[in-house]
């Protein structure tokens, strides 16, 4: 399914095989796209909630109870899963030129979400290869609960054509109904619906396609001219039609396409934002494409005239640590990603990344003053990180390394004990249950009986081991 041409396979339809990989930041897979990663990015994630959570609440939807999922592809896509799992492809954020437009489709996914789409197209895909599909779903949405990679790759690709046909059947007899509530959430938002009709007239201009590729683009696209109609019709009379977001949507947008092109087209990054060009999302995209083509020096360079620019902004010093930390530079990462923290403290994410720079510090020389406090406080980032996203499951191979070297450190067997627990979490997270149980056994051997951890481990215990009918006794 992928292809240097982008295939517009337009809301609802999954067509791509769908891993994860744990990542501190945007991290795209080199290998020419063969199968998509799932991208973890604080900055994309937050403009992403910013926009989306409007919308939510105008939909009567809890704005927390919503998980937003960035995915690495250049396939033009969006859709639900579960209800609650809104995933977006890079390729269709980069089709975006306003948050308008982006708000457009975001409002058309929580339609779907109101709807309850998902669920009746269980009962009607029955008979078809559906159960594949929505399989498929399923296991992409437990990969996303878990924050990894191995429980979303399922070799589901050879039966998804015939379930995407017959999903598709049905995703257009509710597409009009997503739209036209998607169009009062936006109203209710005080958004206008012109970034919608644009976003539909251009995925319209992508009918141009060649022939052998239009076939699937049209059996694939359930946008038909009524739906535009229908926006039109709604704009022509809204008070908002002329409406514009905050500037700080724009910037936020800006920016978000330009990282997204510096991260993952870096060379095409840099041919289109030069030199010459002085603008903020310019420089950013310019600094990202140089740090990802193994330019670092000039990568900090630019990244400081940013900083400096922009001295509050916690993504510009993220980025700044981030170079550094992946050129061995810790030390001086170490003191950027607290930065980044100071201006951000309640990112999960940030957290993470500060919490591992803290770990791999070289101070980490045995059973120094220092090195014993730089532990701790790497053990404390970590655990703020999981207190603000639980079941991620790279936290916990970090705080499992973590408490390990406590352990070495103080000699103390029961530090030993957390390492396995935070590796029974790890696992527990990854979906892994017999490995999660086992582990989650043998921590508790060590841990005190009674305190938190320990309740923690008899939890993940008690949840994976099955019972006789193979059903898990908690869920
Ligand atoms: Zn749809």
């Amino acid at each position: 399914m992928m292809s240097a041409l982008k295939k517009i396979i337009w809301l609802c339809v999954v067509a791509v095989m769908v891993m994860q990989t744990p990542l501190l930041a945007v991290h795209a897979q080199e290998a020419g796209g063969s199968v998509p990663s799932f991208i973890r990015d604080a900055e994309i994630e937050n403009y992403l909630r910013a926009l989306a959570t409007p919308l939510y609440r105008a939909a009567d939807i809890d704005p927390n109870s919503v998980t937003i999922v960035i995915v690495e592809s250049n396939v033009v896509n969006a859709f639900v899963a579960e209800g609650m799992n809104e995933f977006f492809y890079t390729g269709l954020l980069q089709l975006t030129d306003s948050p308008e437009q982006l708000a457009g489709v975001i409002a058309h996914e929580t339609g779907h979400i109101a709807g309850g789409h998902l669920i009746r197209g269980k009962e009607e895909m029955k008979n078809a290869s559906a159960e594949a599909i929505l399989g498929m779903l399923l296991a992409v949405a437990a990969g996303v609960a878990s924050g990894s990679g191995g429980v979303a790759a399922g070799g589901m690709a050879g039966g998804a054509s015939m379930a995407e046909r017959s999903y598709l059947t049905f995703s257009r007899s509710v597409e009009a109904s997503a739209d036209s509530a998607g169009m009062s959430f936006l109203d209710r938002a005080g958004v206008s619906a012109r970034g919608m009709l644009e976003f539909f007239n251009k995925l319209k201009d992508q009918e141009m396609l060649p022939a052998d590729r239009q076939d699937e683009y049209v059996r694939t696209h359930p946008l038909t001219q009524d739906r535009i109609d229908a926006v039109q019709l709604h704009l022509d009379s809204s008070p908002l039609k002329d409406a514009k977001l905050a500037d700080k949507f724009y910037t936020m947008h800006e920016r978000m396409k330009a990282k997204l092109l510096g991260y993952l087209q870096p060379e095409t990054a840099l041919l289109r934002y030069t030199d010459n060009d002085q603008r903020i999302s310019a420089r950013y995209a310019r600094a990202i494409a140089l740090y990802r083509t193994g330019q670092a020096d000039h990568a900090i360079t630019v990244t400081d005239s940013l900083i400096k620019q922009e001295p509050a902004n916690p993504f510009f010093y993220e980025l700044k640590a981030q170079i550094q930390f992946d050129n061995g530079r810790v030390e001086e990462s170490i003191a950027n990603y607290k930065k980044a923290n100071d201006l951000l403290p309640d990112s999960s994410l940030l957290r993470q990344a500060y919490g591992h720079a803290l770990l791999e510090s070289k101070d980490q020389d045995r059973a120094s003053a220092k090195s014993g406090a730089r532990l701790d406080l790497a053990i404390q980032q970590l655990l703020e990180s999981n207190r603000l996203e639980d079941r991620t499951p790279l936290t916990w191979r970090f705080l499992a390394s973590a408490w390990g070297r406590k352990a070495e450190l103080t000699q103390d067997p029961h530090f030993e004990a957390m390492a396995t627990y935070a590796l029974a979490e790890e696992s527990a997270a990854e979906g892994k249950d017999k490995t999660a149980g086992q582990l989650a056994d043998r921590a508790m051997k060590g841990l005190i009986k009674g305190s938190v951890y320990w309740v923690r481990a008899q939890d993940i215990k008690l949840s994976t081991t099955p019972d006789d009918d193979g059903k898990k006794k908690k869920d």
